[in-house]
């Protein structure tokens, strides 16, 4: 559960995205103008604010740089525009991610939870273990029974986006938006190539898994081979 703050303008959008969260079991507050936004960012310290850029008082970009110069909470930016430029703009003004108008509420949820996890995996960033197999995300070291895998990034986050949440299923589409930050555009098969070159880093296959395992239809998981 993590408290966040919606800034956004338009009702209905405010009214889904408010209940999708609080279904969730967020704590939401909400603001329709950009000053009364600014208050609930800074004054209540969330966990997560959640931005539209076109706002009738203030232009979005603004907002941003304003909560940014104050906070380091996380913000995901909505925005009609979906224009490079325009997404570049607000990351390299410090927003940790963006929604592009219209998104499903599976698409806002999967953001939710990849921007809150990578908040609170920056907080407690230990090693994780898992069997024989010891990820240190600040060094980015992969072991295996005390042998160094040699990873590329894309496997290393990959890894380590499965074992940080080992024994638990993750679908592809859920990978792609934490590891690649594609959640929609982005092609599942790039998660199937990197599985099967970590799979051989791993000295296991598909067909015999050990570390690695594809729940047809569902997802992957990763889990310890020894329990
Ligand atoms: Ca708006």
């Amino acid at each position: 559960m993590a408290r966040v703050v919606l800034i956004e303008d338009d009702v209905e959008i405010r009214r889904l995205v408010a209940a999708a969260l609080s279904e969730q079991g967020h704590d939401v507050e909400s603001a329709a103008m950009a000053m009364d936004g600014l208050q609930l960012a800074v004054k209540g310290s969330p966990d997560l604010v959640l931005l539209d850029l076109g706002l009738p008082d203030l232009d979005g970009t603004e907002l941003l740089r304003m909560i940014r110069s104050v906070s380091e909470v996380p913000i995901i930016v909505i925005t009609a525009r979906g224009a490079d430029d325009v997404v570049v703009k607000t990351l390299d003004a410090g927003a940790d991610d963006y929604l592009t108008k219209p998104f499903s509420l599976k698409q806002l949820e999967a953001r939710v939870r990849a921007v809150l996890r990578r908040g609170s995996a920056a907080v407690a960033d230990g090693p994780i273990r898992v069997g024989e197999l010891m990820l240190d995300a600040a060094s980015r070291e992969v072991t295996l029974a005390g042998d160094r895998l040699d990873l590329s990034p894309k496997e290393f986050d990959l890894l380590h986006a499965l074992a940080a949440r080992s024994g638990d299923v993750i679908s592809k589409r859920e990978l792609m938006a934490e590891v690649w930050r594609e959640p929609y555009g982005g092609s599942e098969r790039t998660v199937d190539v990197h599985l099967s070159w970590l799979r051989s880093k791993l000295g296991e296959s598909a067909q015999e898994p050990r570390y690695l395992h594809t729940i047809h239809g569902v997802g992957v998981k990763l889990v310890d081979p020894s329990v």
